[in-house]
């Protein structure tokens, strides 16, 4: 049960793999060859039992026909003998009235070679060809003329030689009566070779041929002459004993290891048996040979079928498969692809039906590429615009809002790079911090938009001190500003360190809390990178910052300048 419910999943799955071709090949290649081959396996059998049946038929007519045949010759002839016998001229035993009787009898019949008359001591007395009877010829030792004279019958004979003609033949004896009483025979001989043609010709197949045997079983008629000369007894087949027992029939039978079919029949007027015989393998060939021309003409035909089915089926499943594969190939992107629109079917109408889809899917395309045109346009527009956007919040992250210089997140990348650019090119790199001296009081006293009004302003001073297009300055946090002096030694950085504490002092923004002066004052820390190549920007930054402290702790605006070591230690 298993097993089969897999071989019919096995079936099942290997059908749906096969192509629609495939499918309708097999389908119609079946179709065409099961009729063909029920048709043949059905008449096998009975086509060969016909052809045997209609071969032996055909050799029981023929031996029937020959009986009939050879009983028609001798019924005739022993009428027409027996009314010859009954004429006067041959009654009266005297030969100058027989002899020309006899040389019509043998005129009439040419198969005749003799005819002669015996008085009933057996002594020949008259004889058709005219010539004296030879006195010396006796019948008294023949049999046929020893049974006639005894019966007083019709008598034939057995093969014999004539003694007149010295050629084989067989005899007919017909009795002679004058009132009542015997007065001799008249003998007419039956030229054997003439008999042979009659019979001999007629052929059985080509192996076969028909014979006769006499009452006894001897053969006397046969196309072999050697075989009459043995007088072959045949007495003891079966067929022989059926057939001078005056039966009609057929029957198969071995004869030196050869299979044989005789068809027998009977003449009874001689009480003779007449044999049609043939070699079975014979008969049979032709049988074999029709079997062989139907196998030829079965073959052809399953040839022709079945190109005709793959054929057809290719025909049926082509349009299908093109429609399939225009499908792949519109599946892959291919939106060029058409289908050539040939009939007005189903197929047809699939084919139409795809190329207005496609052709739908090819208008959808153009549009849906326009609108994607037209939105990486305005991306790319937006994109622009979003940078122009980036570019100005950036500038604005790196800007101080109160006084419009850079702030310390500015500073920091700033410094960094001008660092590692001072590494580079081995340059100076200065920096100055300052931080406003006593704002907390200067808040304190003219309030906090005051203080970052002083802020701006010193911010502006700071700018336009530093006014290298490289110098940077920055507000550093709070009151806290830093200028980055790039490619600056010490020197420049000093003269600018203190231009920018003079310019704030000359600003005088009044400070009256400030214990130092009576203006706003800045204290400055100067710090050179030169002698540090090795450390951090922070070291350049702690360094200022150290210099401001310093700055301040001296008394407050004033520029003071760190002491750095070469390793970058103050
Ligand atoms: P010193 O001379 O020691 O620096 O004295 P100082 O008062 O300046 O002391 P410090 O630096 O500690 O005080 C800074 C003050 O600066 C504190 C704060 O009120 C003021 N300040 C910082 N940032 C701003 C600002 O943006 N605007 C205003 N108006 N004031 C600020
Ligand atoms: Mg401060
Ligand atoms: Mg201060």
């Amino acid at each position: 049960m298993a097993i089969r419910a897999t071989l019919q999943t096995l079936i099942i799955q290997l059908w749906a793999r096969f192509s629609l071709r495939k499918k309708l090949s097999i389908a119609f290649v079946t179709m065409t060859l099961m009729p063909i081959i029920l048709i043949t396996v059905i008449t096998w059998q009975p086509q060969e039992q016909i052809m045997k049946n209609s071969i032996i038929e055909r050799n029981r007519t023929l031996a029937e026909y020959i009986a009939n045949d050879i009983n028609d010759m001798f019924t005739e002839r022993i009428r027409f003998l027996k009314n010859v016998v009954n004429n006067e001229n041959i009654k009266s035993m005297a030969p100058g009235q027989q002899v020309s009787i006899l040389r019509d009898i043998v005129t009439q019949y040419p198969d005749m070679q003799l005819a002669v008359v015996s008085d009933i001591a057996g002594r020949q007395i008259a004889r058709w060809d005219g010539k004296e009877a030879e006195h010396t010829i006796s019948y008294t030792d023949r049999e046929y003329f020893n049974t006639a004279l005894k019966t007083g019958e019709t008598t034939i004979s057995g093969i014999i030689m004539a003694k007149s003609t010295k050629k084989l033949g067989i005899v007919i004896a017909e009795p002679i009566k004058k009132d009542e009483s015997l007065v001799g025979v008249l003998i007419i001989n039956i030229e054997l070779s003439k008999l042979i043609q009659r019979v001999g010709d007629t052929k059985v197949g080509n192996m076969g041929y028909a014979y006769i045997v006499n009452r006894e079983g001897k053969v006397i008629i046969h196309p072999d002459l050697g075989i009459i000369d043995n007088g072959a007894d045949e007495s003891s087949l079966f067929h022989i004993k059926a057939a001078i027992s005056g039966q009609k029939g057929w029957m198969e039978y071995d004869y030196n290891n050869e299979k044989r079919i005789a068809a027998y029949s009977y003449v009874p007027s001689t009480k003779w048996g007449v044999i049609a015989q043939q070699p079975l393998n014979e008969a049979m060939g032709n049988a074999i040979n029709i079997k062989i021309k139907s196998i030829l003409v079965m073959v052809s035909t399953v040839v022709i079928a079945i190109l005709m089915a793959l054929a057809i089926a290719g025909a049926l499943a082509r349009p299908i498969a093109d429609i399939s594969e225009a499908t792949n190939r519109l599946a892959e992107g291919d939106l060029a692809v058409r289908l050539e629109v040939s009939t007005f079917d189903e197929i047809g109408q699939l084919a139409t039906n795809f190329n207005n889809m496609t052709n739908q899917l090819v208008k959808r395309d153009e549009a849906l590429c326009l609108a994607q045109e037209e939105l990486e346009n305005q991306v790319k527009k937006r994109t622009e615009e979003l940078m122009i956007v980036n570019e100005e919040l950036r500038r604005i992250s790196f800007l101080d809002g109160l006084t419009g210089i850079a702030n310390r997140r500015y500073f920091d990348e700033f410094l960094e790079r001008e660092w590692q650019r001072s590494k580079r090119e081995n340059t100076s790199l200065a920096l100055i911090m300052l931080d406003v001296d006593f704002f907390k009081n200067y808040n304190d006293t003219y309030g906090h938009i005051a203080g970052d009004e002083c802020l701006r302003r010193i911010a502006d001073i700071l700018k336009t001190t530093a006014k290298r297009a490289t110098d940077l300055v920055v507000r550093y946090g709070g009151e806290e500003f830093a200028i980055i002096l790039p490619d600056t030694n010490v020197q420049c950085a000093k003269i600018v360190g203190e231009r920018v504490r003079s310019g704030v002092e000359k600003l005088a923004i009044r400070n009256k809390t400030s214990p130092i002066s009576e203006v706003v004052t800045v204290s400055v820390g100067i710090s050179v990178s030169v002698l540090a190549k090795e450390a951090l920007p922070i070291t350049i930054i702690a360094a200022a910052d150290e210099a401001l402290y310093q700055s301040k702790q001296n008394g407050r605006n004033r520029i003071k300048v760190a002491n750095v070591s070469w390793d970058g230690t103050f």
